[in-house]
């Protein structure tokens, strides 16, 4: 190093060196030729010969001119060279400094790099804590809500007991406040469960083979006498193409077209709630299911529709206290239709209503029954009397899609000019409630005319409406609204003394008589799915019924080691606590044997059932559970001879 320094130093410039042996060399010719030829010649080496040299060779001088010329010759290629080496230190001056550069970059890249990933795992270990405290709150909210139920179901059995004993009007009036507010602040719980139970992401999708049009009607079987009480017409129109049979999740779609359908009552005055569903073939495997739900209600702010979704949200404070509700409701309908491969939106228009509408993926299945042959309908001709626009679009299309031919007329009194005139037709679907006619008198017009034989008539009317007397003969039948288009199928077939090939699941109409020779019970309803909570208490309080609900195994033993009741409600598969295992216990704990309990369960297999009767329940009925089954089943057990039925189980 210290070298290289040196002769850096001594040769830093090539010009002054290449000049340096150009003046030695220049300088060793003439002083050698003179030698020589001093040398040559013989002579002795002094100053005088040197000149003697000089003159005589002209040469000489030539020759002494070469240290000028070598000089001069070696500066030009010494600045070449040093101009050369110049390049060089420049350009290896500045590969050095672009390496330099380089290696900074590299630092800093390296540098941004360690910070960077320590950022992400600081992320990632934020993330895994956020998600863990979601975990931890879900699960304690579930905990939580668990705890909750069991003194709030105490407190509201124990408020139907004291209703049930002799009060004064005050009391009264209190005990049932008592148990009003209990019945909410459970729903709320339940509420808060559901959600719980999907930020936990505990919340499973069952599939099973289903009839589509299954949850709709159950909703409209829920919710048609709240609607009713509002004088609200609850509507449903199924479009064309729509698969009888698909796989999903029963009891999740019906959640959500049940709380879709309650806010849409809940906040609509006067109108119409119209449900409507159709089906898009995406693949030869998936149908896009479209499901919405229409009311001419308050509508909703444009501001607020993109926060409905949300956990919590209502659209102003106001809401609660006008209409009550926890916020929660759409936030979970969203969860369960994204769990189900759909989505979920709305549209509204403040003060003239909103749409609610969900889409889910199913995949269809082919039953056999759900393409029967009503060939023999094809060309009838049907007479559709409603003043409600909608139901009669609903009833033309059903009407079209069966083959029938139909005349429809929003006006009672244009019919009676229709009869006047000699028109006649082959059947006739009247609607009861109509301004200026109502189905009955207009029926009476028509049997002035037409004998039940010539035009056979069906009836549609709300919930609970019984003809008397002369009336009954006036209908081949009376249907609830909303009518279930199988129901209306059937009716129609079986006028034509042909099965439609449905399987009609709702129930054949029970009459006062019938609901008032049941017994006063005490029954409680041991169900994990808020949903069919609702509806089993819904048909149990139209047999007359106010029941008290347990959500799973765990909270039934506790209840009925709590109050005495008649009969359990008992459903197989509970979180916590199954129904087999909860019966056991219950039969272990309490000796009365007069406790009568009855499963329900979706697997009505003879193994079930034997597992169910081993268990210690009396008997079993197969879900979904519908209101003649039920009333059977409580004749059976607390009607007819009863003792009998227990000793057989006992
Ligand atoms: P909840 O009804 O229990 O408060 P939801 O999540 O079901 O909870 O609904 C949230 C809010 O959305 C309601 O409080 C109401 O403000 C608004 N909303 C829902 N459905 C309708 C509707 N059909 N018409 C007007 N507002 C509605």
């Amino acid at each position: 190093m210290g070298k290289k320094l040196i002769g850096k130093t001594i040769f830093s410039s090539a010009r002054r060196t290449f000049a340096a042996y150009g003046i030695a060399f220049g300088l060793l010719f003439p002083i050698a030729s003179t030698v020589l030829d001093i040398w040559l010649k013989d002579l002795s080496f002094s100053w005088s010969h040197v000149l003697l040299v000089q003159e005589q060779q002209p040469l000489h001088w030539i020759i002494d001119l070469a240290p000028l010329v070598l000089g001069w010759i070696a500066s030009i290629i010494g600045t070449k060279q040093d101009k050369l080496q110049k390049l060089n230190e420049n350009l290896s001056g500045r590969v050095e400094l672009q390496t330099k550069d380089l290696r900074e970059q590299n630092l800093r890249l390296r540098s941004e790099i360690e910070e960077r990933q320590r950022i992400e795992s600081e992320l990632k270990q934020a993330k895994e804590a956020a998600e863990a405290a979601a975990i931890a709150k879900a699960e304690f909210l579930s905990t939580m809500s668990h705890e909750i139920r069991t003194p709030m179901n105490a407190v509201i059995g124990m408020s139907g007991l004291l209703i049930g004993t002799e009060l004064n009007e005050e009391q009264k009036e209190y005990a049932e406040t008592i148990r009003i507010s209990g019945d909410n602040l459970l729903s709320v719980i339940n509420d808060i469960l559901d959600f719980s139970k999907i930020e936990s992401g505990k919340m499973e999708v069952e599939y099973q083979e289903m009839v589509l049009l299954d949850p709709i009607e159950d909703t409209l079987d829920l919710l048609a006498t709240k609607a009713e009480e509002k004088q609200i017409e609850l509507l449903c129109d199924i479009q064309e193409g729509v698969p009888e049979y698909i796989i999903s999740d029963l009891a999740k779609i019906r959640q959500v077209i049940v709380n879709l359908v309650n806010n849409a009552i809940k906040f609509t005055a006067k109108g119409e709630i119209l449900v409507s569903i159709q089906a898009k073939k995406i693949n030869n495997k998936q149908f896009e299911i479209l499901y919405s739900v229409k009311d001419t209600g308050i509508g909703i702010p444009e501001d607020r529709l993109n926060r409905l979704f949300k956990s919590f949200s209502q659209v102003d404070a106001s809401t609660t206290r006008k209409y009550g509700g926890t916020g929660l409701g759409l936030a979970i309908s969203k969860k369960i239709v994204e769990l189900l491969g759909g989505n979920i939106w709305v549209e509204s228009v403040e003060g003239v209503g909103s749409t609610f509408s969900f889409s889910i993926l199913a995949e269809p299945t082919s039953n056999p029954s759900s393409f029967p042959n009503i060939n023999y309908l094809h060309g009838k001709r049907v007479l559709i009397v409603d003043d409600n626009a909608t139901n009669i679009k609903i009833l033309e299309k059903q009407c079209q899609s069966w083959g029938l031919s139909y005349e429809s007329y929003d006006d009672p009194l244009e019919v009676k000019h229709q009869l006047a005139a000699g028109n006649s037709w082959d059947l006739g679907i009247l609607d009861m409630q109509m301004p200026k006619l109502d189905g009955i008198e207009l029926a009476m017009e028509i049997r002035k005319i037409f004998s039940s034989r010539q035009l056979p008539l069906i009836l549609l009317s709300s919930i609970g409406y019984v003809l008397t007397g002369d009336q009954k003969h006036m209908f081949q039948t009376i249907l609830s609204k909303p009518t279930r288009q199988r129901t209306l199928l059937r009716q129609i077939c079986r006028l034509y003394q042909q099965d439609s090939g449905f399987q009609d699941r709702r129930p054949s109409q029970l009459t006062e008589q019938d609901i008032q020779q049941l017994p006063d019970l005490k029954i409680l309803l041991a169900e994990d799915n808020a949903v069919n909570q609702k509806v089993a208490s819904r048909i149990l309080q139209k047999l007359g019924y106010q029941i008290d609900i347990a959500a799973n195994g765990e909270e039934a033993v506790k209840a009925v080691e709590m109050i005495n009741y008649d009969l359990v409600f008992m459903d197989m598969q509970m979180p916590v606590m199954d129904g087999l295992e909860a019966t056991e216990k219950i039969r272990e704990n309490i000796s009365d044997r007069s406790l009568i309990i009855i499963a329900m369960t979706a697997n009505a297999s003879p193994v079930d059932r034997q597992r169910c009767l081993d268990s210690g329940m009396n008997d079993y009925l197969a879900k979904p559970i519908q209101m003649p089954q039920i009333f059977d089943m409580i004749k059976k057990w607390f009607v007819e001879d009863r003792r009998i039925n227990i000793q057989s189980v006992s």
